[in-house]
């Protein structure tokens, strides 16, 4: 079929789709369509017709303006209409339009909701009638009352009649990701056609929804992303800079922070979000053709969701997709492979806040050029979920992204507004029933001892469930619940072949006074039950992908007791709402020696560089004093006055104690090191989450990238330590030295210029992105380690410093089967001599996502010696069992000597023969030393996924290696990780503060 003819049908079929589309309405329901009586902005829609590149990418929702003599279009700030191409507004230009709808007319208001890191505002648009934004307040208190129905009693006959008064909320949000940019424009139509237009469609929308929106939620990375468009527009010929920050911290994983709550736009949408009391959160992504409401998505579904909840994702997406196709709008589909596992997703706020979350995937260009799109085979297939699939190859620009986008939202709140008494009936339906949750399914509470020994972790804890909206209680006098006995994990081997012994099935628990209580019977419970409980993903689930990490469980990532209670007498625990999380802390006792213990608590590391003159030393043992017992690591603090401890303490929530004198163990310095924080223009993201630790811990550092490290004279001179974070995507060692290739194209600069004056913000900067490390830096990085420096490495850097030459004696091996997808893993604490485990107990769990796999080789890496014959395990083919010695006719026995034997984490001891005349034998001092292994395969899984778990079980996760004077410290595991894991950040604190007494303890060596 030639071009000309296809499009000739398109239309007619067009034509005849939205002929037929006022039949397909049901009884009362009003069909889309304008209103004949309104004149349409004929300027404005000849340009939208002229921007759609086909007639079937539009509808009779936006194929066309509404006109108004008194509010401006969003031609007035763009100087074009939304969607045209060559036009990305600024955020600032956004609002500006947002705020003119404001001013013109009463049916729109904005509120700032609060700032980004970098400072920039943040809003939310309300678009509603006249009527309903003048009653914004007593329809709040009405949604109140649903969102909270214990302040109703359960009423059901009551809820009813709210939901018949009450105009629901539905929350809109945009631009989230930042090369994702269509979404402003489209919202910016979209507020001023809610606002403007007098269809009944849209009127019915207007006078029975509140429509709320946030047209940009990531405001630095938007500014960031226009800067970039505009300079390829000046440089249209060349290559343009790839988008290598977003946020201050985080790029796409600024959509994975919704249970962690760290940064400001996850915070300033979940207040705006619970402030409003929304019945819905639909964010606006793009990234597949044409729109893929992806919130139906596939299994498995997060475990904690209401099934109700999952019965609206049903309803609301399907009827969706039969709207739009209904339309002729080809490539809208529901269900895909998105899983909704993880509750990481800023739209998961609403999902487990008792409101519907929503996510459309539509089509953008990643900016405004119009573009001829080629799509995968897998993109175009018709599938029986994708009956009217997008097309192989088309012209697709900016406009028809705004037309799915726009169509896709007033389709959605026309279907909510005519559902509306059912959506908030539901609404308050599954807050109640969060509320019954300690009858229903369980558990009735978790508890976080009083006795914890890491009350700043515990804290930190708590204040994500503030954040999260969760209500903490605190026990005014010890209880104790009963519990049920948990069995003992056995091998497979083992299990089912012993009988089962007698046991009494529950235990009693006592809690001391001072506990947190976090009740189940409340309307959030829903959020704390799926951040605090475990999780576990079946290798046999049909899933083989999952969407991202698997497991997540705070209590274990925070290193603090949780206890999941599912005894309901917990509720009558004598307690008391907690207004504001506060630690036991500042100085205690009489004496002349600071003594503060080590439990490995992020806040010490706080705690040595603010008293930065202060002399702090490590005591390598434990040892007691006043009746009380001190760990390894524990702090003893000289030269400062206890006044300025007092107030550091107080303000950090740690517990020092005065001691009659210095303890008789070894000590060492603890030191406020210089930090040297790399990074490459690769990516920013993975090593973002560091950041954002070292930044909330106030530690300071040096961020410096890979290409400057070649200029750095001497590297010592200026920094003990190099801290290289994980690059991310599986960065190889070859990309990290050469970087992106620079024998072709144009230079990517990453600097302000009045073109681009965004991008630098408060990262770093570079005339050209593209060098990476280079072979002068590898030299500049072996040298500082030479010479006495630490370096850091994590992962993918872990394989870089391993290809570097500079971690003899350890292997680092690629796995088979194995698949661990971001899980909590168990671990195991080897050498608790070592600085680096200061704190610690014999375990930790720990966040893995698929090693790498470490293993110790006891020699520099030599050719592994050929073996003739069989392998042999047991004992040879002989006389006598299995049990049994074989013998040589005509002669004694000869006794074998023992082989040597070694677990996985170890060192493989040598044998005499491998010993004799072989300088690759590494001697003991410069063996690795292994700090941290993985839990053997039984103990593995925490929380999560693990196949084939037995690759990476016993095998070490945290490696100090000998290098020259200094040290290489690998880590398999991912210490600093979105916010998630402040139980294993001490890891890496530890090291930087004993950086240069990392042999204590050791072994096996002189210091
Ligand atoms: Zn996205």
């Amino acid at each position: 079929m030639s071009r000309k003819i296809f499009v000739k049908l398109s239309i007619l079929l067009v034509a005849i789709l939205v002929g037929g589309v006022a039949a397909a309405w049901a009884d009362n329901e009003t069909a889309p369509g304008r209103d004949p009586k309104q004149p349409v902005d004929e300027a404005y829609t000849t340009k939208i017709k002229k921007y759609t590149t086909e007639p079937y990418f539009s509808s009779p929702l936006v194929d066309y303006l509404p006109a108004s003599k008194t509010v401006p279009t969003p031609e007035a700030v763009l100087g074009d209409v939304a969607g045209a191409p060559g036009i990305l507004p600024y955020a600032e230009e956004v609002y500006k339009y947002m705020r003119l709808l404001e001013k013109a007319s009463p049916r729109v208001k904005v509120f700032s909701i609060g700032t980004t890191e970098e400072g920039r505002e943040m809003i939310a648009v309300a678009v509603s009638s006249e009527e309903n934004l003048k009653r914004l307040d007593a329809n709040r208190a009405l949604l109140a009352k649903l969102a909270d129905p214990r302040t109703i009693q359960m009423n059901d006959a009551e809820a009813e009649k709210i939901a018949g008064q009450a105009v629901p909320v539905y929350y809109i949000t945009g631009t989230i990701h930042s090369p994702e940019t269509g979404a402003p424009t489209a919202l910016m139509e979209l507020a001023y056609r809610l606002a403007v237009d007098e269809s009944p469609y849209i009127k019915e929308i207007r006078d029975g929804v509140i429509t709320l929106i946030t047209p940009v939620v990531e405001v630095d990375g938007r500014d960031r992303m226009v800067d970039i468009y505009r300079w390829h527009l000046a440089h249209p010929k060349e290559f343009y800079p790839p988008l290598i920050y977003w946020g201050k911290y985080v790029a796409h994983d600024n959509n994975r922070d919704a249970m962690g709550v760290t940064l400001k736009l996850t915070e300033n949408v979940l207040n705006t979000y619970v402030d409003w009391k929304a019945q819905v959160l639909h964010d606006l992504h793009e990234s597949v053709p044409y729109l893929y409401d992806n919130t139906i998505g596939d299994g498995p579904y997060n475990a904690w969701i209401d099934p109700i909840l999952a019965d609206e994702w049903g309803m609301i997406g399907w009827r969706n997709v039969a709207d739009m196709t209904k339309f002729g709008m080809p490539g809208v589909f529901t269900h895909g492979d998105f899983d909704t596992w993880s509750p990481g997703y800023l739209m998961f706020i609403a999902a487990l806040h008792n409101g519907i979350s929503r996510l459309y995937e539509t089509f953008g260009n990643g900016g405004a050029d119009t573009r001829e799109r080629t799509l995968e085979p897998e993109e175009y297939a018709r599938t029986w979920y994708k009956q009217n699939p997008p097309l192989p190859k088309t012209l697709w620009s900016q406009r028809d992204n705004n037309n799915y986008e726009e169509t896709g939202l007033l389709t959605s709140l026309h279907y909510f507004n005519e559902n509306k008494r059912l959506f908030l009936t539901n609404f308050y339906l599954k807050a109640k029933r969060s509320i019954l949750k300690p009858q229903a399914e369980g558990p009735a509470a978790y508890v976080l001892p009083a006795s914890d020994t890491r009350p700043t972790l515990q804290a930190d804890l708590l204040r994500v469930m503030e954040k999260q909206k969760v209500e903490i209680s605190r026990a005014t006098a010890a209880f104790s619940v009963s519990m049920p006995v948990k069995e003992e994990k056995k091998d497979k081997k083992e299990a089912g072949s012993k009988q089962k012994e007698e046991k009494p099935k529950t235990e009693t628990r006592e809690f001391p006074a001072g506990s947190y209580i976090i009740r189940m019977d409340q309307p959030y419970s829903r959020i704390a039950d799926a951040l605090l409980d475990h999780q576990y993903w079946s290798p046999d689930d049909p899933q083989k992908t999952p969407y991202d990490d698997t497991g997540w469980t705070f209590g274990e990532l925070f290193n603090v007791q949780v206890v999941r209670v599912t005894d309901p007498k917990v509720l009558d625990a004598s307690m008391e709402r907690v207004k504001e999380i506060r630690v036991r802390s500042g100085v205690q006792g009489e004496g002349s020696v600071l003594a503060i213990d080590n439990n490995a608590e992020p806040a010490l590391a706080t705690l040595r560089y603010r008293l930065k003159n202060a002399t702090m030393e490590a005591a390598e043992e434990e040892f007691e004093a006043g009746g009380r017992k001190f760990h390894r690591g524990t702090f003893l603090i000289k030269g400062v006055s206890r006044a300025d401890l007092d107030t550091a303490t107080k303000d950090l929530g740690l517990e020092a104690v005065a001691i009659a004198s210095a303890p008789n163990v070894p000590t060492h310095p603890l030191q406020a090191a210089r930090i040297a924080f790399l990074h490459t223009w690769l990516g920013t993201q993975t090593e973002g989450w560091w950041r954002l630790a070292l930044d909330k811990l106030q530690i300071p550092y040096d961020y410096i990238s890979t290409q400057t490290i070649a200029n750095i004279p001497d590297l010592n001179e200026k920094y003990d330590v190099i801290l290289f974070p994980p690059v991310g995507w599986g960065a190889s060692p070859a990309a990290i030295i050469n970087g992106l290739p620079t024998g072709w194209g144009n230079p990517l600069p990453w600097m302000n210029t009045p073109l681009t004056p965004n991008l630098v913000g408060k990262n770093d900067s570079t005339p050209d992105m593209r060098p990476g490390l280079g072979w002068e830096g590898v030299a500049k990085l072996q040298r500082f380690v030479e010479k006495g420096g630490v370096l850091v490495s994590v992962m993918d850097t872990a394989r870089f410093a391993s290809s570097i030459g500079l971690t003899i004696g350890v292997n680092i091996g690629s796995s088979g089967k194995m698949k661990i997808v971001g899980s909590v893993l168990g671990t195991r604490f080897v050498d608790s001599a070592s600085p680096i485990a200061y704190g610690y107990g014999e375990k930790l769990s720990a966040y893995c996502d698929d090693g790498p796999i470490f293993s110790l080789t006891g020699t520099v890496s030599g050719r592994r010696q050929r073996h003739l014959g069989p392998e042999m395990h047991e004992r040879p083919t002989g006389r006598g069992t299995l049990d049994d010695p074989d013998f040589v006719v005509g002669r004694p026995v000869a006794k074998a000597p023992e082989q040597p034997e070694a677990e996985d984490w170890e060192n493989p001891p040598l044998t005499d023969e491998q010993k004799h005349n072989n300088p690759r034998v590494i001697p003991p001092a410069q063996l690795p030393r292994v700090i941290l292994r993985y839990a053997d395969a039984k103990d593995l899984l925490v929380s999560g996924l693990v196949e084939g778990g037995g690759e990476i079980a016993q095998h070490p996760a945290v490696v100090d290696v000998p290098a020259g004077k200094g040290h290489v410290v690998l880590f398999s595991i991912n210490p600093v990780y979105r916010g998630e894991t402040e139980g294993s950040y001490s890891l890496v604190l530890n090291t930087v503060m004993n950086f240069d007494s990392l042999n204590s303890g050791r072994k096996d060596a002189a210091k």
